[in-house]
């Protein structure tokens, strides 16, 4: 186990992705700080499960987009389990449409929450990071912000493109306290957010079609992503930040590819 003694904070930890990713960080010895902004039964499920393998775990909630909640929300992790040494912003949301159909009112909400939540939760817990010299952010971001050609995620893509920015100029700002900032970009992982206004048919339609322009073929589960997000919260990353690791299976249809 190579989190043992330490404390992370997983926002969006309730479903999905980032539910994947408490979990195994838990299993890497870490006490989770399991995030959520509505469904605290599905959180309250995550941490039981932790605690039912024998780890230690916490349901917090709070919307990511509101500073004030962000700030209480860390100080109870602090005073439950101690200082946050590893932060995982993976809480997002995403609304469909492109130039010419995207109702641009959806954009603030969905920047709030991809692009206000990650700046406010990595503000809340760095000044810790920093007086202790140590601390391992991975924010996750999407191969749509490396130019997926995947119609209806202009805007969303947008906002992962800040996200993907952020991470490095971060990384620039707290590798000489000893943090690094690195982000995970993920291809398609069937969750409630590609579920989202699809019927399950459509998404099997799409889950085919990506899959056959997948080098692997096949589409990625959330334990892909948890995996890659766990080498990177790792003591041992010490000399790998400011990277964007993409973790799509080797997809095929990039803006560009021949
Ligand atoms: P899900 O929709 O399955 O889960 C989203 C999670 O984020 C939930 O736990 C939800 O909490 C939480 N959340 C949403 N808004 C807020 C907020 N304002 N404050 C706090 N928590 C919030 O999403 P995924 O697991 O699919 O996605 C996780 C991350 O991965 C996102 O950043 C997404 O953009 C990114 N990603 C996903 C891909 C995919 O194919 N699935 C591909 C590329 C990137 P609650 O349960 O309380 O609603």
């Amino acid at each position: 186990m190579t989190l043992q003694g330490t404390t992370a904070l997983v926002t969006g930890g309730s479903r999905g992705i980032g539910r994947a990713i408490a979990l195994r960080l838990a299993r890497e010895g870490a006490a989770v700080a399991v995030n959520y902004r509505e469904r605290r039964s599905d959180a309250e499920a995550v941490v039981a499960q932790i605690q039912g393998a024998g780890g230690r775990a916490l349901a917090v909630g709070a919307d990511v987009g509101d500073a004030q909640a962000v700030a209480s929300m860390v100080q109870r992790i602090e005073q439950e389990f101690g200082p946050v040494a590893v932060l995982v912003n993976n809480a997002g949301i995403t609304r469909r449409g492109d130039l010419l159909d995207f109702d641009y009112s959806q954009m603030e909400g969905m920047r709030r929450t991809n692009v206000d939540g990650l700046v406010n939760v990595t503000r809340a817990v760095v000044s810790g990071m920093q007086a202790r010299r140590y601390g391992r952010i991975v924010n996750l971001s999407s191969i749509a912000a490396n130019g997926t050609a995947l119609a209806g995620t202009t805007f969303y893509a947008a906002t992962k493109a800040a996200v993907s920015v952020l991470t490095k100029r971060f990384a620039m700002e707290l590798g000489p306290h000893g943090i690094t900032v690195n982000a995970v970009a993920p291809g398609f992982v069937p969750t409630d957010l590609t579920f989202q206004n699809r019927t399950p048919e459509q998404v099997a339609t799409v889950t085919e079609r990506l899959s056959a322009i997948t080098m692997v073929r096949r589409a990625g589960t959330p334990e892909d992503i948890a995996h890659a997000v766990a080498f990177l919260v790792s003591p041992e990353s010490s000399f790998i930040t400011a990277q964007i690791l993409t973790v799509d299976g080797g997809r095929l249809d990039y803006i560009a590819h021949p």
